[in-house]
């Protein structure tokens, strides 16, 4: 904390209609530090009321913010993505010690989220609707695309700022108002990103950041019906969850749950990218992405070649606390997540799985867990059914196309896929038929601003980021004119 330099970032209140203020209770919550388990301070305990609160702070300024010029809107979106990069250290420092990820990957994640905030800043003069040749001759026909309303945005630990703000980042730019909730665990990087959003002229009530108690902040959002849209990114079972409560108030939704992903390499891939690719999609963020590889399937004869290669890369990765020079992987990002992977671990080798390297909590203690490589792995074990979310590799070897695509499919999640294989018709093949989202072909590394983020199946519904990620914040109105002659 101490080399940060802008101190002010680091705030402990809410941010409810522009104003900084403590839950009415004044009950906190502690954050703590998950490399070193320290606490780094408290934010409010917040609930229903502070909530209903945000909720009609944004409800009265939606008039204001929906009626300013898009490019009124796109400027105040474009200062603070260059306040974010200027504030890119401390914002960095403040995701590390309050998430557990390397320096380098938060800072990373800073540009990540400001890339968002620079997107939509531009998309937001790109809203535009159609002109449709009547059905009639006495009418003309015009298609407009406007905001919702109040858009609730709720969001998880393991991108703490880039999930956010790719979330608020198309919700204004549209001209919505917006109550956001993060997660409990990294509510710092949240409001640090409030700090900068005032400064770049966000006015009042435009946005509200509401920390606390996951469940009543939730309930008020649910329940209240000008709450018109929720866009949650987390669990599956907290989607479904979210998704069955918002139907009462017919709420419009945006789910991106979690997935597990398969990393196919076939016998005639580029060894040395596909040992690069799933070291870069498996090992960052200590695994906890929800496109990171869950399931290795690799070709029989080459399968016994890239665990050990792949072991040996794992192995040689350096772990500790994200904030020293070096660090490759951080801890996990709680007990319970830590627990999770043993758990994994351990029903995967009391089935047959062989540890080729790793396999047990690191010396470091606490949350650390070390870089691991099962292999084989089958369909029983855990490792193939769920998302293991921890620095583990899960090795499966397939006989054909056939046998590839059907292991890769045989999962209710549909979020990234990857594929490795020089041969074009098979590309076309594999993509076709993977059932997901997003499909990395001889790459590893697939998130931008500019591309369509998202799943299918139980990784949820609506599209994050590119142009398609305008239409998931508003509403489509059609105008008929008549009595033209
Ligand atoms: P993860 O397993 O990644 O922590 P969760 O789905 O539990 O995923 O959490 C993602 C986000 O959802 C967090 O901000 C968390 O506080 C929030 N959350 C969890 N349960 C609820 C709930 N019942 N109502 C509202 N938000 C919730």
């Amino acid at each position: 904390m101490k080399s940060i330099r802008d101190k002010s970032l680091f705030k402990n209140k809410n941010y409810i209609g522009g104003d900084w203020i403590d839950a009415d209770s004044k009950e906190t919550l502690t954050v703590k530090n998950p490399a070193s388990l320290e606490i780094l301070g408290t934010v409010p305990k917040s609930g229903k009321k502070e909530t209903d609160r945000a909720i009609q702070a944004a409800k009265e300024t939606f008039p204001s913010w929906r009626k300013k010029t898009a490019k009124e809107r796109s400027n105040i979106l474009y200062e603070w993505f260059r306040l974010i990069l200027e504030n890119k250290e401390d914002l960095a420092e403040i995701m590390t010690l309050e998430q557990g990820k390397p320096i380098a990957e938060s800072r990373g994640e800073i540009v990540y989220a400001a890339s968002y905030l620079e997107w939509f800043s531009e998309e937001a003069k790109r809203t535009y609707g159609d002109i449709i040749p009547s059905h009639r001759t006495d009418t003309r026909v015009f298609v407009s695309k406007g905001p919702i309303g109040v858009v609730a945005t709720i969001t998880p630990w393991n991108f703490p700022t880039a999930m956010l703000a790719r979330k608020i980042a198309p919700a204004l730019a549209a001209g919505n108002t917006v109550v956001s909730k993060p997660s409990e665990l990294t509510p710092y990087s949240a409001l640090a990103l409030a700090v900068l959003g005032e400064r770049a002229g966000i006015p009042k009530g435009v946005w509200n950041l509401v920390t606390g108690d996951p469940f009543a902040i939730g309930e008020s959002l649910l329940q209240n019906k000008d709450v018109r849209k929720l866009s949650f990114t987390g669990s599956t079972k907290t989607g479904q969850y979210l998704m069955e409560k918002s139907a009462p108030t017919l709420k419009k939704l945006s789910l991106e749950l979690g997935g597990n992903a398969p990393f196919i390499v076939f016998e005639d891939a580029d060894m040395d990218e596909a040992i690069k690719g799933a070291m870069l999609s498996k090992y960052r963020n200590t695994g906890q992405t929800c496109i990171c590889v869950n399931r290795f399937l690799v070709q029989d004869s080459i399968a016994e070649e890239f665990a050990t290669r792949l072991s040996k890369e794992a192995a040689k990765l350096k772990v500790g606390s994200g904030l020293e020079p070096g660090v490759e992987q951080g801890p996990l990002i709680s007990e319970a997540a830590l627990k999770k992977v043993e758990a994994h671990v351990q029903d995967a080798v009391s089935q047959g799985a062989k540890i080729l390297t790793g396999g047990k909590k690191h010396l470091l203690g606490g949350n650390f867990y070390e870089p691991t490589v099962l292999f084989p792995i089958n369909k029983d074990m855990l490792v193939f059914k769920e998302e293991t979310f921890g620095p583990v590799s899960s090795i499966m070897t397939f006989s054909s196309e056939e046998d590839a695509i059907a292991k890769a499919n045989d999962t209710e999640f549909g979020l990234a896929s990857y594929v490795y294989t020089r041969d074009i018709s098979r590309i076309f093949r594999m993509t076709e038929n993977l059932e997901c989202g997003m499909v990395g072909v001889n790459e590893g590394v697939i998130s931008s601003e500019q591309v369509p983020f998202g799943g299918v199946k139980f990784s949820g519904m609506g599209r994050e980021g590119s142009k398609y990620g305008m239409d998931d914040y508003t509403v489509t109105k059609y105008i008929c004119l008549g009595g033209i002659t």
